[in-house]
């Protein structure tokens, strides 16, 4: 990039939010995931008219712009491949209301989503998306992913807590979406097209979110099962049951080694498959629902159940379960993760697919994940000095992909395409949809400068920018 323009930015967002030192951009090369790229320069802006003062920049000196919040995302959507400018929205931080009365927040990108759970639960109100990422993810990376979580279950996605928003498109221009109302139907809703975007349609700048009342109790239970069939098929059970579990998490039995010792509980080592289920409510309808579904598990063969006899012992499972991730990192140093989901009724035979896969590929294939919506972290575990497990990874990939099709699941529920999906995208859209999602992208982005390269498949026509920066 040249020096002229990295003044010009430097003048609009003053020269200590810009970064230029190799080693300082090499932090922000990389996402969650195993890809990464250098960008050109790394740009802190301090409020949406500065970014649309970078976006006009952008147009007219066709550099690519990636938006960032804390760089957890899962699929590379951070990740500049194409070099450019990333565009760090953690200045963006403030939590500008909390309204008891309209039970909404307006917030900045910027804001942690632990953070914002925390103020909203002060004032007596809860805002209940709970990736496991919440203490370290931005509320902007939850909107730009729609991101899900434990309590999916019973309270939706984060798609269905944002009324409106502030968005800086990729031309400069800033526009307002949706409403702070409950309800609004005015005009195409551009808030939804924003949701789940992954960075590629504009920079959001502030966000109106719903709040709802915080439930007055909680309880937690924890179910261990000797099969994973048995554990996938109580699953579809309890949600038939009428029990309305607020969250229903499993581990298999890899993922449960790892995380042992974290659990308040001992739980048998015969156990290859372990529920932990929540419910929250009132005190008195919470206690009848946990007893039943403790009672259910019973009957579908778990032992034991438990259920968390005080708060601490309920963090602790939680605690666990929000660090598996990283915890399977013990096994082998490297994996792909991915988030299918199927219909409820097809889990079992999901799982029963991937144990097969497993043992057919020569991989640890390890799951867990939100068994209540249907959404499963398939885990395909390597050592990438291994060549014989390095070169299975990408079909296991697809195959797991085909089988996902198969049961009418889908590739992704909560960690988007971005790059690490792109290539699989016609594996779920027809070529009718995926052009005119093409044109869509057009429509708000026609020099192509909004995080290219992410969401749709390669295609040599498709990259309107070639920059000096594609030979990094
Ligand atoms: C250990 C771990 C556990 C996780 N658990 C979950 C989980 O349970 N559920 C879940 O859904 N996800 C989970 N994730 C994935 C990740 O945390 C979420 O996708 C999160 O929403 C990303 O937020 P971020 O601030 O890190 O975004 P980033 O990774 O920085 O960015 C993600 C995407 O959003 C875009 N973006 C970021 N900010 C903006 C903005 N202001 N405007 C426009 N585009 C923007 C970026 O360009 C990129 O495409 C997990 C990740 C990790 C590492």
């Amino acid at each position: 990039m040249k020096n002229a323009l990295i003044q010009q930015i430097k003048a609009i967002v003053g020269p200590d939010h810009v970064l230029t030192a190799t080693e300082d951009r090499w932090t922000y090369a990389f996402d969650a995931t195993d890809r990464e790229r250098l960008p050109e320069l790394v740009v802190f802006p301090g409020a949406a008219e500065e970014i649309s003062r970078i976006l006009v920049l952008a147009n007219e000196h066709l550099f690519p712009v990636v938006p960032r919040g804390a760089g957890t995302g899962r699929s590379g959507g951070a990740v500049p491949i194409k070099g450019g400018v990333v565009l760090v929205l953690t200045r963006l931080n403030r939590i500008l209301e909390i309204n008891t009365k309209d039970l909404v927040a307006v917030v900045e990108p910027g804001v942690v989503l632990g953070k914002l759970k925390a103020a909203v639960a002060k004032q007596g109100l809860y805002y209940p998306p709970d990736p496991a990422s919440a203490e370290f993810c931005t509320i902007g990376g939850n909107v730009a992913e729609c991101a899900g979580g434990a309590v999916a279950v019973q309270y939706g996605v984060t798609r269905d807590y944002v009324l409106g928003l502030e968005v800086v498109l990729p031309t400069g221009e800033i526009i307002e979406a949706g409403t702070r109302t409950m309800k609004g139907v005015v005009g195409y809703d551009l808030t939804r097209l924003f949701l789940g975007s992954e960075g590629t349609l504009g920079v959001i700048t502030r966000i109106i979110l719903r709040l709802v009342a915080k439930p007055p109790a909680r309880q937690t239970l924890a179910a261990a099962f000797t099969t994973l069939k048995a554990a996938a098929e109580a699953v579809s059970r309890i949600l038939a049951s009428g029990l309305a579990p607020t969250a229903l998490e499993f581990m298999d039995r890899v993922t449960l080694g790892c995380v042992r010792e974290m659990l308040p509980f001992k739980i048998p080592p015969q156990a290859a498959a372990l529920l932990l289920i929540a419910v929250e409510g009132h005190p008195r309808d919470v206690e009848e629902r946990a007893a039943a579904v403790a009672a259910f598990c019973r009957e579908q063969g778990a032992d034991p159940v438990l259920r968390a006899k005080t708060a601490a012992e309920a963090d602790d499972l939680w605690k666990a379960r929000k660090v598996v991730s990283p915890a399977l990192l013990k096994v082998k140093p490297h994996k792909v993760s991915e988030d299918v989901v199927v219909p409820l009724g097809a889990i079992p035979d999901l799982i029963a697919g991937l144990e097969d896969l497993s043992k057919r590929r020569g991989l640890l294939i390890p799951c867990y994940g939100h068994a209540g919506d249907g959404n499963i972290h398939v885990n395909i575990l390597y050592d990438q000095r291994l060549p014989g497990e390095a070169n299975a990874v990408g079909p296991t990939v697809e195959e797991l992909f085909h089988e996902v099709r198969r049961l009418q699941g889908t590739l992704s529920g909560e960690h988007g395409i971005g790059l690490t999906k792109a290539p699989y995208l016609g594996m779920e859209l027809s070529p009718a949809a995926i052009a005119l999602q093409k044109r869509l992208k057009q429509v708000f982005d026609p020099r192509g400068i909004m995080n290219p390269g992410k969401i749709f498949p390669p295609e040599a026509g498709d990259l309107r920018i070639t920059l000096k920066s594609e030979s990094n």
